[in-house]
């Protein structure tokens, strides 16, 4: 009896079940039919396309959920009746920045002269080890406000490059693209694939495995090489990232390049002296990371090879200085010397980049940002380096092309951001003035719009 009360019971439940599948379902998918993708015509004076320099004047811009649906000029909109207008007035619309290299997990006060010391006796900045052993929660939390930050000053992209504890970016990207945060989109690394020589030198050697593998993957022989990949891919990563330097060898590193691409993922590779440039370049890197001490045989084989070239001018023109001044005290003597090695690095750097323009390389640009910044957001912080690269001598339009149609492609995602046409995503930012003309305007992005929603409007009411 009991059995058969039972199933009778389940036997109720399933019909019940079948009854709401064949009522609500067709209910269901006509209220999905009738409610077409939100649509959003964004209005504004201009309009650049920093694929050709082109200004399109007046500007709109029909988007359809989260994606450009049709670019022209208002009267050429076919705009259905009731949809959202948000008009810029007399604005200049760029599609959305892209910071092809930062670190949303490291908020480093400029260390101290005590521990700078400490930094050149073993090669481990204080700063980024308390990073590591703080808790993984309090700096997920950290990175969640520091991605807020960027994408409120137009970066809608970020490639995040390491120093995210195991999980920490991968996890935040997930969480921002289900919506939890608001945040730019992140191409997340995982872990920076090192050799045993870098970053670790003066750990407790009790310790120093288990502090390591918090933030690193090691290289140690090509078969180490691959499975740190695979580990990083374990993770779900979009993007591998490699330190070289001298202690890296190029079947190592080829080795790791080999399984990413297996896995069609590409390899930015953080190369500064020549030696390690050499390597990255002869194992087939996609993107080499600062690259300051470059030769132009180096770059002329990059052009060849297509690999690209990611400028990272932080500490551009005493940069350093600037973040250093409020937090510490700088003795005189120190102050004159450190002053003059950012003249020194601003000649340098300033040749670097013509010799990059001159070289056909490809190139982007990335802020490195990873440092405290007292007075800016890090969102401002970041554009402040984008606007370096002016400062720099690279003309406008080629530093807005590299942190958009530049930037897209060495992310490999070209077909997706990096211009506003139709099928891209809805990344907008808008200025008030004329970037082509001040290029500090980056610094000072009025609206922002990510896959069609708006994320800031400082220019008017709508
Ligand atoms: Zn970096």
């Amino acid at each position: 009896m009991m059995t058969r009360r039972v199933s009778n019971w389940l036997l109720f439940l399933r019909l019940k079940a079948v009854l709401a599948a064949l009522f609500l379902l067709p209910a269901l998918a006509a209220q999905v039919a009738q409610s077409p993708p939100t649509a959003t015509v964004v209005k504004a004076g201009r309009l650049l396309d920093p694929r050709t320099g082109n200004v399109l004047s007046p500007a709109a811009v029909l988007i359809e959920g989260d994606k450009i649906k049709q670019v022209g000029l208002p009267s050429q909109i076919n705009a259905l009746a009731g949809v959202t207008v948000i008009d810029l007035g007399s604005a200049t619309l760029l599609p959305g920045l892209i910071d092809g290299h930062t670190h949303l997990f490291l908020n480093i006060i400029v260390p101290n002269e005590v521990e700078q010391d400490r930094h050149a006796n073993g090669l481990f900045a204080p700063g980024m080890l308390l990073a590591i052993v703080e808790s993984p929660s309090k700096r997920v939390l950290m990175a969640a406000q520091l991605a807020r930050e960027d994408l409120e000053s137009g970066i809608t992209t970020v490639r995040n490059l390491g120093h995210s504890g195991i999980d920490g970016d991968t996890e935040l990207r997930d969480a921002i693209n289900a919506g939890h945060l608001p945040g730019p989109r992140i191409l997340a690394s995982g872990r920076k694939l090192i050799t045993l020589g870098m970053y670790v030198q003066n750990l407790n050697p009790a310790l120093a495995d288990v502090i390591v593998q918090q933030e690193f993957l090691l290289i140690a022989g090509v078969d180490r090489a691959r499975e740190a990949v695979r580990q990083n891919e374990f993770q779900n990563v979009d993007v591998i990232k490699v330190s070289a330097d001298e202690n890296l060898t190029v079947p190592e590193l080829a080795s790791a390049i080999e399984e990413a691409h297996r896995q069609h993922l590409k390899v930015a590779v953080h190369a500064v002296d020549k030696t390690s440039i050499q390597t990255a370049i002869d194992a087939g890197a996609d993107s080499i990371e600062h690259g300051n001490d470059v030769t132009d045989e180096q770059l002329k084989q990059m052009r060849d090879k297509g690999i690209f070239f990611d400028l990272t001018p932080t500490f551009y023109g005493g940069g350093y200085l600037k973040i250093a001044e409020p937090i510490i005290v700088i003795p005189p003597a120190n102050r004159a010397a450190t002053a003059k090695s950012a003249e020194r690095g601003k000649q340098k750097y300033d040749a670097l980049v013509q010799r990059v323009l001159k070289s056909g390389v490809k190139f982007s640009t990335g802020s490195d940002m990873c440092w405290f910044y007292p007075g800016k957001t890090r969102g401002q912080a970041s554009t402040l380096t984008f606007v370096h690269l002016g400062e720099a001598g690279m003309g406008a339009l080629d530093v807005i092309q590299a942190v958009t149609i530049n930037g897209a492609e060495m992310l490999g995602w070209g077909d997706r951001i990096g211009a506003v046409e139709p099928g891209k995503f809805a990344d907008l930012v808008a200025v008030s003035g004329d970037p082509l003309t001040d290029i500090t305007e980056l610094e000072r992005v009025r609206f922002v719009m990510k896959g069609g929603e708006v994320v800031r409007n400082d220019l008017v009411a709508h």
